[in-house]
């Protein structure tokens, strides 16, 4: 017990007024000694027929000499040394109050802000160090596939991390069933201890309690008889609870943010999918497209891409005021030629006289088109008659140096091609079928004049 200052108790407003008060009452008091002898209240010399103690707590701190009444007077100064004694005692258990709650209050925040599994059970064990000074921590999770308590997390154990026990085995396994706190000053006198390697003499061991499940324990234990107070094992029981929501909040999130990393990885991946099958389509799509402008025989652009193209050059034609080529191209004497050969030589003909024609053209705007059973056309962009005129003639020797046999031709003995050309740069009063009507009179002057040339 902390040393009683006699002198300050009695000289308290309080106390010294009663006091004082008595003694003039008293017509036998000597005086007020402590126990080193100095005198405190009265003077030397009084009446010292009695010697009655001053007690602190039943320990003589001081003395009343005096008559008859000393005894009363050396029980009324007890009584206040007394309440002075308790009065300090509940002081510092009020600061004692205090600090434990600044103390939880920190631990609390830093466990509400806190979303990290292992940051959550370190903060525990550090926690928990800082108020206990333990010679080991554990945290154990209950592990609800295998019913196993497992360590998760230590501080100053020796032994391996994956020792496990049983729910309901040694003092750990107990709490997880009673799911109440516990203080075993002296383990090895407790039946459920089970002794490990450590050195253990003193332990708390709190529930890891959330609002529907007990998920561990944890447990503080001293390897030298500790007295674990009750005021110890609330501490520990908050900080555990608290923990407890910690963790499983960590855990929440954690499995969320799994959750969310799993849904973007999918949604990634279907992106992926989506973008791959969308680039397939595009694809599927163009080839489609150019399939359906392109004549099944002869693979040049068929007669329905020949009138839109031909619409849609002509109106740029107009726009840019350019002349617009048009080459008609019909072989000579093909009823012949099939009647000759067959119809199905008739057609590689056609394969053959439209490649010739394709060969020619070397301006991408330029187009060749099948204009129907052995008619071609093309169509020259930004191309005035002569530039049009040199490339009819250009397929058309391109076509007779072909060499292909045609004995019953009445030119030339050999497949030819009769061209007509027609070119126009357009204006309001003119019109494309305009266009086409020359160049269709073009072919029939050429084959007119005796086929196997180029008319305009
Ligand atoms: P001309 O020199 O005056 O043009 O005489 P031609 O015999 O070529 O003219 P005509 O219009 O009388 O005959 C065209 C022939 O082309 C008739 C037809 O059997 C043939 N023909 C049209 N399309 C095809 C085809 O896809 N394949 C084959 N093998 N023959 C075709
Ligand atoms: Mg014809
Ligand atoms: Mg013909």
């Amino acid at each position: 017990m902390a040393k009683i200052n006699l002198k300050r108790v009695i000289s308290k407003k309080d106390a010294s007024s009663i006091i004082n008060a008595f003694i003039n009452h008293m017509d036998d008091f000597g005086n007020i000694r402590n126990l080193n002898g100095e005198i405190l209240i009265g003077k030397e010399g009084g009446s010292v027929a009695n010697k009655c103690p001053i007690l602190a707590n039943d320990e003589t701190i001081g003395w009343v000499y005096g008559g008859e009444s000393s005894s009363l007077l050396a029980l009324i100064i007890s009584n206040f040394v007394n309440n002075h004694i308790l009065n300090k005692a509940l002081g510092s258990e009020a600061l004692d109050c205090y600090d434990e709650l600044i103390l939880m209050q920190e631990v609390s925040e830093k466990l509400t802000t806190e979303y990290n599994p292992e940051k959550v059970r370190n903060i525990i064990i550090g926690q928990t160090k800082e108020m206990f000074n333990p010679d080991s921590v554990s945290i154990m999770f209950m592990n609800s596939n295998t019913g196993l308590l497992e360590i998760v997390a230590s501080f100053g154990m020796e032994y391996d991390k994956k020792v496990v026990m049983h729910a309901n085995e040694g003092i750990a396994g107990n709490i997880i069933v009673s799911g109440k706190a516990e203080i075993i000053n002296d383990a090895r006198s407790d039946a459920r201890f089970i002794p490990g390697s450590n050195e253990i003499h003193s332990l708390m061991c709190a529930p890891l309690k959330t609002k529907n499940n007990i998920i561990g324990v944890v447990n503080v234990s001293s390897n030298n008889p500790t007295d674990y107070t009750a005021a110890n094992l609330k501490m520990f029981t908050t900080l555990a609870s608290q923990g407890a929501v910690a963790i499983e909040n960590a855990q929440y999130t954690e499995e969320l943010r799994k959750h969310k990393d799993n849904l973007e990885e999918m949604v990634k991946e279907r992106t992926k999918e989506l973008n791959d099958a969308l680039k397939e389509l595009a694809t599927a799509n163009k080839t489609l497209k150019q399939l359906s402008s392109l004549d099944g025989l002869t693979g040049v652009s068929n007669r329905r891409h020949f009138d839109e193209l031909a619409k849609l050059e002509w109106k740029r034609a107009l726009r840019d005021k350019l002349s617009l080529s048009l080459v008609m191209v019909d072989v000579d004497f093909f009823k012949n030629y099939n009647d000759t050969y067959g119809h199905q030589a008739g057609d590689d003909c056609l394969i053959k006289v439209a490649n010739a024609l394709k060969s020619v053209i070397t301006r991408e705007t330029d187009t060749i088109a099948r204009y129907g059973g052995e008619e071609f056309v093309a169509v020259l962009p930004n191309t005035d008659i002569r530039g049009a005129i040199a490339l009819g003639d250009e397929m058309r020797a391109k076509v007779e140096s072909l060499g292909l046999v045609h004995a019953k031709s009445d030119v030339y003995k050999r497949v030819t091609i009769s061209v007509g050309v027609a070119a126009m740069t357009p204006d309001k009063n003119s019109s494309l079928q305009e266009l086409l009507a020359n160049a269709d009179k073009a072919l029939y002057k050429a084959k007119h004049k005796g086929r196997n040339q180029v008319c305009c």
